[in-house]
């Protein structure tokens, strides 16, 4: 038995005996994963021996870390979910999944093969998501590059460029070329209110060359960063520039307004991640290691706060159930939250039934072929104008026979009202029939669909609440993401950054910090 082998065998057991998280340490101990340098998040003192009951409302991921990280302390921790799976807004349908969309419930018909799934909350992580990607390690949740910003894809705008779309990269090199043969005509004439220096003048005509690919007369006139045109290809024949755009067309067109600078956000950056197999891999990770109680269907419905605790009522199976613990982290939407019954103080009760309730929508395609990676498109975004937004193609299971497109991701209260109206195969039609204007034949590849418009999932009704104004962020946030007595509101609605997992941990870290400065305060006194 060689070496490797021996190490293997011995990991096997440890991971027996003490999960993902023991292998992880024992790896790192051994020195076959790197340290990256960065702690742990958390150092929490012991739990103390009496007064360490919690209860914590809801498996989303907030819940799920509050209960992992206190259990590993050692607290008493109990878990309250009212649907039938952890995760919440982290959902990744496959094959045979339960849509609890109320009024429609439904399965997914994908094919039972890996590649085919479908998140439809969260899907990609960022690099600076230092959080998500901190308990990614540390439960072992195997990660993968996606790609999002793809110059292959295409931009569509029904009223420019005849309806036809076309690639992000011609787009976006003609507009630059364009913005970089004005910049040098400024910069050459020195029509500028502050003069610039000669040699700052001469390193901003270079800029302007350089940027835009400008020709030996400073002028654009196309470049190969927008492919190449005529039926060449430049490998076996001489690749031939493609004519610029029409400015006026471009200038006119939507795609420069916003789409074309989405990935240079700080969220959306290439390269981003996403763990392979579905983002509910990390759900499953955090469920896999808490041995704490998690009971399912237990819709909370009443909070009360006391003096030393908190008491909390459920419904589980048609019973109503009772539940006291020292401290209670709560997990469910600020929405629902308003309209369960509770003592809090007005203040406390007011801000949260204000939060501003956001919502989001997407529609999973299930197609026939890979269709879109014949016309040269590996993973990425094409940006429409059309309520569908956009059309995701995976960036993984590249060549199998079938791939699963976002075929529509709605934003917001209005755009989402639009899909909610419509029965689930309605969606899926109409996502077809706006697909069909930018691939030939596309709504003949759906084999079949789901649609999550979150406004309408159980439970939830909503993705996100917030607040809207830099007043209201000043004044109300800090009334929700302190505890109201031994009551903490939890979740990336009491985050500077709602709608991201990293949200959602950032709100468990200063929950956890400041149940653990509480504890060591107590035990000094
Ligand atoms: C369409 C969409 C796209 C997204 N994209 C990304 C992305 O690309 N990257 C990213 O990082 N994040 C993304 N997010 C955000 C991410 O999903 C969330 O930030 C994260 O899942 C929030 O977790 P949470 O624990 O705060 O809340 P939730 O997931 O909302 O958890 C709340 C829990 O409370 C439960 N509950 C509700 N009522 C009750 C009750 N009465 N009793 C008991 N339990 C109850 C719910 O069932 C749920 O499990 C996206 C979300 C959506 C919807």
């Amino acid at each position: 038995m060689n070496e490797q082998v021996s190490r293997r065998r011995f990991l096997g057991l440890v991971g027996a005996a003490g999960g993902a998280t023991a292998v992880y340490q024992a790896s790192r101990a051994m020195g076959l994963l790197p340290d990256t340098g960065k702690p742990a998040l958390l150092q929490l003192a012991r739990a103390p021996k009496s007064g360490n009951k919690v209860v914590i409302l809801g498996a989303g991921l907030t819940g799920l870390t509050i209960a992992y990280e206190l259990e590993r302390a050692g607290y008493d921790c109990t878990i309250v979910e009212a649907s039938h799976r952890v995760g919440g807004r982290i959902l990744t349908l496959r094959h045979g999944d339960k849509i609890d969309e109320m009024g429609y419930d439904s399965v997914c018909r994908f094919d039972d093969e890996p590649h085919l799934y479908f998140n439809c909350g969260a899907a990609r992580i960022a690099g600076h998501h230092h959080r998500v990607l901190h308990y990614c390690r540390e439960l072992g949740v195997p990660l993968e590059i996606m790609a999002n910003d793809n110059a292959e894809a295409y931009t569509h705008d029904p009223d420019a460029f005849g309806g036809r779309p076309v690639r992000i990269r011609e787009f976006r090199t003609d507009a630059r070329g364009f913005l970089s043969e004005l910049l040098y005509k400024a910069v050459d004439r020195n029509e500028f209110d502050k003069p610039l220096s000669e040699q700052d003048r001469l390193n901003m005509l270079e800029f302007a060359r350089a940027y835009g690919e400008l020709n030996e007369e400073a002028r654009y006139k196309g470049s190969k960063r927008a492919g190449f045109g005529q039926g060449t290809d430049g490998f076996a024949s001489l690749g031939l520039l493609k004519d610029p755009m029409d400015l006026s067309e471009l200038l006119n067109s939507s795609f420069w307004r916003h789409s074309m600078h989405f990935n240079e956000d700080e969220n959306w950056a290439a390269p981003l991640m996403t763990p392979t197999g579905g983002m509910d891999k990390i759900p499953q990770a955090f469920a896999r290691e808490i041995q704490s109680p998690i009971t399912l269907n237990a819709q909370v419905q009443a909070i009360r706060l006391r003096d030393s605790g908190v008491e909390v009522a459920y419904n589980h199976r048609g019973k109503r159930h009772q539940i006291r613990a020292d401290y209670c982290f709560n997990n469910i939407p600020a929405h629902f939250v308003a309209g369960i019954d509770n003592n809090f103080p007005e203040t406390y009760a007011k801000t949260i039934a204000g939060m501003y309730r956001n919502n989001f929508g997407k529609i999973g395609l299930q197609m026939k072929s890979r269709f879109w990676e014949r016309e040269n498109i590996y993973g990425g975004i094409t940006f429409t104008r059309q309520r569908i937004n956009q059309i995701w193609y995976p960036s993984h299971g590249i060549h199998r026979q079938k791939g699963v497109v976002l075929g529509c991701y709605a934003f917001g209260r209005d755009q989402t009202a639009f899909f909610e109206r419509m029965t689930p195969q309605e969606r899926i039609r109409f996502a077809g029939a706006a697909g069909d204007k930018i691939h030939n034949g596309y709504s003949e590849q759906i084999d079949t669909g789901v649609s999550v418009m979150w406004g309408r999932m159980k439970h939830m009704m909503g993705c996100g609440s917030t607040f809207r104004s830099p007043e209201e962020w000043e004044k109300l946030f800090p009334i929700v993401q302190n505890p109201q007595g031994r009551h903490y509101m939890v979740g990336d609605q009491v985050s500077y950054h709602p709608t991201w997992q990293e949200g959602a941990f950032s709100s468990a870290e200063f929950a956890l910090q400041h149940l653990d400065q509480r504890v060591r305060a107590a035990a000094r006194a």
